[in-house]
């Protein structure tokens, strides 16, 4: 038997799983099948709303849509948080359909000509990644005759302790270091564009408050210092996010209010008052509000181990097996969705129907013994999960999504 992670309070101690007031075959009915992810949006609403209690009021909050772009969750959520921030034309452009460009946001490395343009023409915040993109912003403002929007992505001289995913602290892809970064500002200030601040982005997957307060602190630090050394005022510091959600046996949710609390302090202490400070989070804000609702299609024996075959598996929740940026396997949490509370009787191993070992969804947990067409929910897959998996892989069905629940107004 191995652990799981723990069920997110808004499914626990439940004996029928329940999605937004109705149970999970409700949802698979109206969707038409499975394998399927519900999303529920009042969930991602509740979680704002949360974290805008505990964050300090002059702190904007962004979304980094590569955690859950569904079309739906962006309308749904475009309307409660203050940015979007995108890591692609395509992303772009479905920001842009939901948000005034003033308020988006394109970060990441090779962008190419045609994305700086779209950025460009339409208004977006371009987070420059290098020298040589900032060159080929500058020339297509030009062209275009429009002045550019443009920040610059440091690259910090530390990283986010205990982050499941460093981004700063080394030689990175990622930014532009921290040392050459004033000749850039300078640089762009002489051009005359719209100098928009900085970009400064740490880590992912932080479940310590005490370690994002410390980063948090060193970021606006940074912010300050670099800034004095180009001799010019951010007008907007992007601080990242890195807030992560509890995956695995042992995990503890972050601390929202000790983060905030600190955040607070920070600014009044360090902080310029002429510069807005944003985070940007996606993992934190919709993680929790999805689930991943898998068919048992089979069960057997081998050897004396349990497994339970689903309709479902990596090529659509890559995460929920563990390859996808985790060094060990662990359980993420997953229950039958009509014996959410029943005993559990020996460890089963749930795995996909893709033919490649590495497609375990669950490995030797504790659950009822699953028969032929029970529902499998696999939890925690509201961020990172069909976009970030081998989809193609096998030749399969795509997985059907359901964005479902109010976003009420914040
Ligand atoms: C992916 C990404 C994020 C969101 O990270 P989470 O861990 O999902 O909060 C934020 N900023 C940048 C630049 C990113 O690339």
């Amino acid at each position: 038997m191995k652990p799981m992670g723990p069920i997110p309070p808004y499914f626990a101690g439940q004996d029928v799983l329940t999605i937004a007031g109705h149970d999970a075959e409700h949802w698979i009915a109206q969707a038409g099948d499975t394998p399927l992810f519900v999303y529920d949006l009042g969930i991602v609403a509740e979680r704002i709303a949360r974290l805008r209690a505990a964050m300090p009021d002059r702190l904007a909050i962004h979304y980094a849509i590569k955690a859950n772009p569904h079309p739906e969750m962006l309308a749904g959520i475009a309307p409660l948080v203050d940015g979007l921030d995108v890591a692609s034309g395509g992303e772009l452009e479905k920001a842009l359909a939901v948000k005034e460009a003033a308020l988006v946001s394109f970060a990441g490395p090779g962008k190419r000509d045609d994305e700086l343009e779209l950025a460009i023409a339409r208004g977006a915040t371009l987070n420059l990644e290098s020298e040589g993109e900032a060159e080929r912003a500058l020339a297509i403002g030009e062209r275009l005759g429009v002045r550019p929007r443009l920040a610059i992505r440091v690259n910090p001289d530390f990283d986010l302790k205990g982050s499941g995913m460093k981004m700063g602290g080394r030689a990175s892809p990622f930014g532009i270091d921290a040392a050459r970064v004033p000749a850039l500002v300078r640089r762009l200030l002489a051009t005359g564009v719209d100098w928009r601040g900085f970009h400064i982005y740490a880590g992912s997957q932080a479940l310590s408050a005490a370690a994002i307060i410390e980063t948090q602190a060193a970021t606006v630090a940074l912010a300050a210092r670099l800034a004095d050394a180009a001799g010019a005022r951010a007008p907007h510091v992007n601080l990242g996010g890195g807030f992560g959600i509890p995956y695995f046996a042992g995990d503890a949710p972050v601390d929202i209010a000790a983060v905030g609390a600190a955040l607070a302090e920070t600014l009044d202490r360090d902080g310029d008052t002429d510069t807005d400070y944003a985070i940007e989070l996606g993992r934190w804000l919709v993680g929790e509000c999805g689930v991943y609702l898998t068919r048992v299609i089979d069960v057997k024996q081998s050897q004396g181990e349990t497994f339970a075959v689903v309709d479902g598996g990596l090529h659509h929740q890559l995460a929920a097996s563990g390859n996808f940026g985790t060094v060990v396997r662990r359980n993420y949490p997953l229950a039958l969705v009509d014996r959410m509370n029943e005993a559990p009787g020996d460890p089963v191993s749930v795995v996909g129907s893709l033919c490649t070992p590495l497609d375990r969804l669950g490995d030797k947990v504790v659950l009822p013994l699953p028969r032929v067409g029970d529902v499998v929910a696999i939890f925690l897959a509201g961020a990172y999960g069909l976009t970030a998996s081998p989809g193609l892989f096998l030749g399969h069905p795509a997985a059907r999504e359901l964005i479902v629940g109010v976003a009420a107004e914040r």
